[in-house]
């Protein structure tokens, strides 16, 4: 259900937002700026369905027939364009938004346009759009959310208002996911693993796949050890199977390694992350200090190399060495 009140973080923002709506001093166009799942999609729907509201001004009532139909996802008055994964050239723009400004509402005050992942729009896409912005009917509120304010023309930055999302503390996740009745130990785990992306942290929170995927992780760096150069040469080529994914297999090596090391420097549990995984780290932590930290600085570094895009098995035959060095 689309409430501020059930948003969590970014309250100046949501701050703003709603007295906006109370002043009567909404823009017509907003540019909602922040990492993947950080929840620019939540505020912008609750934001939508608050200026679509037919009684409140400062929360949607969830009464009104504007609200029922919102969640819904049937009302008349609110036009949510997907920019996921393509670009967003001139014809989705016409198709979309163009045509759909040149009448009134339908029902509401207003009729909202959030563009999802509107830095994919191609520079002509965002010159026919400017115009609109420029001079926008009474009506039309605009809310892009982006992943890159930086692709935007600046005209077009120059006539929003520009949010910077910003990720959450490790600590509200924590709270937010132990409110949800999310087991406690594993609450830090998902909190510090999404790193200030309440979505994610929900979404692998309640995920099996996810559960399953980190077991089959962890076991590898328990077992990495005893690996002789072929099941090495194995787990790699495992690994460029699942590419995709490379981000969070070294993240959870990582977060092994890490606790290893607390655990080495402080003899008890208390600030482990991974408390459901004790006998994994107190078997690495008979490693010295040294070690640990070696192949911490040897994952990070990884990770910096294939974002700059350096060759998957090379960089990874590399770490695989760093790692089995006693
Ligand atoms: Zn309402």
């Amino acid at each position: 259900m689309y409430r501020f009140e059930n948003i969590v973080g970014n309250d100046k923002i949501i701050k703003s937002l709603k007295n906006s709506s109370i002043n009567d001093t909404v823009s017509h166009a907003y540019i909602l700026d922040g990492k993947e799942k950080t929840g620019k999609q939540l505020i912008s729907k609750t934001f939508a369905k608050l200026l679509l509201c037919e009684n409140n001004k400062n929360e949607p009532c969830l009464k009104c027939s504007s609200c029922i139909s919102f969640e819904s996802g049937n009302n008349p008055d609110f036009f949510f364009i997907d920019g996921n994964k393509k670009k967003l050239g001139v014809s989705d723009i016409r198709e979309n938004i163009l045509k759909n400004i040149e009448t009134k509402p339908f029902k509401y005050k207003y009729k909202v346009f959030i563009i999802k992942d509107a830095h994919n729009m191609t520079i002509q896409a965002q010159n026919a759009i400017l115009k609109t912005i420029e001079e926008p009917p009474k009506f039309a509120i605009f809310l892009m959310l982006s992943k890159n304010h930086n692709s935007f023309l600046p005209t077009i930055l120059s006539r929003c208002i520009l949010f910077k999302i910003r990720p959450l503390s490790p600590n509200i996740i924590e709270n937010f996911l132990i409110s949800k009745n999310i087991n406690e130990n594993m609450a830090k785990f998902y909190a510090i693993y999404s790193r200030g992306s309440i979505g994610k942290a929900l979404e692998i929170a309640y995920s099996e796949k996810f559960i399953a995927f980190r077991q089959d992780i962890i076991n590898d760096v328990n077992k990495l050890d005893e690996l002789d150069l072929i099941q090495l040469y194995n787990l790699i080529d495992k690994y460029d199977n699942i590419k995709e994914n490379i981000n969070e297999i070294l993240d959870i090596y990582l977060l092994v390694y890490r606790d290893s090391l607390i655990f080495k420097q402080t003899n008890n549990f208390k600030n482990i992350i991974q408390k459901d995984i004790t006998n994994c780290i107190q078997k690495i932590s008979h490693m010295s200090i040294k070690n640990l930290t070696n192949k911490i600085d040897a994952i990070l570094k990884t990770k910096l190399s294939l974002e700059q895009n350096a060759n998957f098995n090379m960089t990874m035959e590399c770490l695989f060495f760093k790692l089995k060095e006693k």
